[in-house]
C-alpha cells in the first residue's frame, strides 16, 4: 500500500464548504468508494476530549463529522459514532456527546451513537466492543498540540478506543513520553483505521489539547494511512516527523510511512500548507536539548501543574481522573501532593476551566 495524504484548504465551519473540502480530500486518495463499501458498518471515530463547546476547538468539529458521515452514507454503508472521552469516575461521555454538538449533529443525521462503556480483551487491553461489531474505522482526529506528546493527531486518537480506568493507568505505568507512546501504539495497534479526515480548520497551537490558542489553519487532511497523516502534521508545523513518539514508534513497527519522501502528497503542497511560527507546548523545550545534556539538566527542568483557586470550581474532574491519586478539591482550597505526581498533565487536559496551568523550575523558563 502506498500512502497518500491529501491537503485541502477549507476557510470555515460552514458546513457546504466542509463537505466539499473533506470529499475533495478523499477524492485525491481515490474517493470514498476506495474506503468504504455498500452494506459495511463504519465506526467513526472523532476526538473527544471533554465537554466543550465547538468553538472551543478542544474536540473534532460536528460539521467534520456531519460532512464524513454524508460521505459515507452516500455508499450505502451505515454509520456509528463513538468515543470514550477522558474523565474518570465521571459519566464524561454524555456531556462531552452534548456540548461538543456531536449529539445534535448524530440526531440530525439519524446516526447511533454510541457509549464505549463495554469493552473487549484485545492483547490484554479492554478495547470497545464496538470495533468488533464494525467492519471498519475512520479516524477524525483534531489538528492540536499535547503537552506531553508535543502534538495529537491520527494515532492518539486510536486512544480513545481504550475504555474506562485503563488510559489512566497507562500515565502511570509509562510516564515518560517515549514509554507512553508505545502504550497508545499498542492501542491503535489494535484496530487501525481504513481512513483518517483530520479536522484542521481550526487548529489547536500552544500548550493544548485543552488549554492552547486556537489557530485559523483552514486545512483538512485524508489519509489511507494514519502515521503519514501524522507525518504530515508534523512536518506542516515544523517538526522532524520521527521527533513525534507515537509517529516514531508505529513506524517502527511498520504501521505506516514517516519518510516524508516515500509519501505521496496530493492537493496542497507542503510548502504552501505550512504553518509558519506553529507555537508548540511549553514543555516541547525539552525536545531542542540533546539527550545527554537533558540527562544532566533533568532533576532542573520541571514542569508541574498548578491549580488556581480563583478560577477552580470544585467540580472535582481532576481529583477523580488524576491516576496519581494526588489531587485534593477542597472548598478552602486544593492541592497537589507534587511528591507523587506524574506530571502526566491529565488534570491540565481535563479541566474544563482551564484552572489548572503548567508551571515552571527557573531552568525551564530560562530554556525557553
Ligand atoms: S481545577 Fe478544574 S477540574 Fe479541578 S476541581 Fe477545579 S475546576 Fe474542576
Ligand atoms: S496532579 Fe495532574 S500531572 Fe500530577 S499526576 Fe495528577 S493528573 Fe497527572
Amino acid at each position: 500500500m502506498s500512502s497518500r495524504v491529501s491537503i485541502v484548504k477549507a476557510g470555515s465551519y460552514d458546513f457546504d464548504r466542509v463537505y466539499a473540502a473533506v470529499k475533495k480530500a478523499v477524492g485525491l486518495l481515490g474517493g470514498i468508494s476506495d474506503f468504504v463499501e455498500k452494506g459495511e458498518k463504519i465506526l467513526l471515530k472523532p476526538n473527544l476530549l471533554s465537554a466543550r463547546p465547538p468553538e472551543s476547538g478542544v474536540d473534532t468539529h460536528p460539521e467534520v463529522l456531519r460532512a464524513v458521515a454524508r460521505l459515507v452514507r452516500e455508499t450505502g454503508a451505515e454509520v456509528i459514532v463513538g468515543d470514550s472521552p477522558g474523565g474518570l469516575g465521571f459519566k464524561t461521555a454524555g456531556s462531552t456527546y452534548g456540548e461538543s454538538g456531536i449529539k445534535r449533529v448524530c440526531e440530525e443525521e439519524g446516526i447511533r451513537l454510541v457509549d464505549f462503556d463495554k469493552a473487549q480483551n484485545i492483547k490484554g487491553m479492554p478495547i470497545s466492543a464496538c470495533v468488533g461489531e464494525v467492519d471498519g474505522i475512520i479516524s477524525i482526529p483534531k489538528m492540536k498540540t499535547h503537552d506531553l506528546m508535543t502534538l495529537t493527531g491520527a494515532i492518539k486518537n486510536s486512544y480513545g478506543l481504550a475504555v474506562g480506568h485503563f488510559k489512566a493507568d497507562c500515565h502511570l505505568k509509562a510516564p515518560r513520553p517515549d514509554e507512553f507512546a508505545k502504550l497508545v501504539v499498542d492501542v491503535f495497534e489494535t484496530a487501525i483505521p481504513r481512513l483518517v479526515v483530520m479536522d484542521g480548520i481550526t487548529a489547536m497551537e500552544g500548550n493544548g489539547p485543552a488549554a492552547g490558542q486556537l489557530r485559523n489553519a483552514g486545512l483538512v487532511i485524508a489519509s489511507n494511512d494514519c502515521v503519514a497523516c501524522d507525518a504530515v502534521f508534523a512536518d506542516l508545523v515544523g517538526l522532524e516527523p520521527l521527533r513525534i513518539e507515537m509517529t516514531a514508534e508505529a513506524y517502527r513497527r511498520k504501521l505506516g510511512e514517516a519518510d516524508l519522501s516515500k509519501i505521496e502528497v496530493l492537493g496542497e503542497s507542503l510548502k504552501d500548507a505550512k504553518l509558519h511560527d506553529f507555537k508548540l507546548p511549553e514543555m516541547s523545550v525539552v525536545r531542542k536539548i540533546p539527550r545527554p545534556v537533558f540527562k544532566l539538566l533533568a532533576k532542573a527542568i520541571k514542569f508541574f501543574p498548578r491549580i488556581n483557586d480563583k478560577i477552580c470550581k470544585k467540580c472535582r474532574i481532576c481529583e477523580k481522573s488524576c491516576p496519581a491519586q494526588c489531587i485534593t478539591i477542597e472548598e478552602e482550597g486544593s492541592r497537589i501532593d507534587y511528591r507523587r505526581c506524574i506530571k502526566c498533565f491529565c488534570c491540565h487536559e481535563l479541566c474544563p476551566y482551564d484552572a489548572i496551568s503548567i508551571r515552571r523550575s527557573l531552568l525551564a523558563k530560562i530554556i525557553r
